[in-house]
């Protein structure tokens, strides 16, 4: 009897479905892996925007994703929203013991539209998160995102293939700082050890988005589950160019589902 290729995302509860655990459960169906989820932070949120983040304590956190090790057919692993620096050093531990599996990094810090300043890393988080990063097949920041983790000022795709790269040089695998946020095309820049790549979609125009990030990765990882294992450059590339067309139909298809920010559709 054989298992279906499950992918696991360590990440945060979104209670609107917009973004987290919830989005990513519907990339990795999309991609046609089973999902399993690990919860690391609880937040108090709608589509209206993040009003406060509570990190599961980190034996919690460390019973879920063993539990699933032990269990589950596990072939890629996601993580998002995770806290704080004890979650992210509590999740570098536990991909140590599965080293043979892509990891996929959405370095998560900040929501589009928090209240109060609410954040979905502590401060002391940033160090830890690169530590996590050096782990990872590939890291997914959006430009803020990247921005803070090489220092870098990001306002061009030349800036943000620089901030891949160092990404890169932190010991990643691949980096892809997703072009959103930049003026112009949506233009990802994507650098693996050897290569740099632009992969570029048309701007889909409208209200800003909820979950766009989680979703991008989601993708990425359920792809890596169900491709032929060990990933190869080829294999991170045909995930990432699928997710990315991917992304650009839920962005053309995005609604709202209440009076907040408008989330993907799929
Ligand atoms: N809430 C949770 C739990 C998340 O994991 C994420 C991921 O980025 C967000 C919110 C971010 O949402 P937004 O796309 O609105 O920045």
């Amino acid at each position: 009897m054989s298992a279906l290729p499950c992918a696991l995302t360590i990440a945060g509860l979104d209670p609107s479905g917009g973004a987290g655990i919830t989005a990513d459960l519907r990339g990795f169906a999309a991609a046609g892996a089973w999902g399993c989820a690990a919860l690391a932070v609880l937040t108090v949120q709608s589509t209206a925007g993040l009003r406060s983040a509570h990190p599961v304590p980190k034996e919690q956190l460390e019973a879920q994703v063993l539990e699933l090790f032990r269990h589950q057919n596990l072939r890629a692993i996601k993580t998002g929203a995770l806290g704080t620096a004890e979650g992210v050093r509590t999740v570098v531990g536990l991909v140590e013991q599965k080293r043979e599996l892509p990891l996929v990094v959405d370095p998560v810090l900040v929501a589009t539209r928090a209240h109060d300043g609410a954040r979905l890393l502590d401060q002391e988080g940033l160090v830890a998160m690169k530590e996590l990063c050096a782990r990872a097949t590939l890291v997914t920041p959006n430009v803020t995102e990247a921005e803070a983790l090489t220092g870098l000022q990001i306002r061009t795709v030349q800036d943000a293939m620089q901030a891949a790269k160092q990404i890169v040089e932190l010991g990643a695998r691949a980096a892809v700082v997703t072009g959103g946020h930049l003026e112009g095309d949506a233009v990802d820049a994507l650098a693996t050890r050897t290569q740099t790549f632009e992969l570029s979609a048309p701007r889909v125009s409208g209200s800003p988005l909820h979950g766009s990030g989680c979703t991008f990765a989601s993708l990425v990882a359920g792809r890596l589950a169900v491709a032929a294992h060990p990933i190869d450059d080829e294999g991170l590339l045909d995930a990432v160019r699928w997710a990315k067309a991917k992304v650009t139909e839920w962005i053309e298809g995005a609604r709202y589902v209440g009076d907040g920010l408008r989330v993907l559709g799929g």
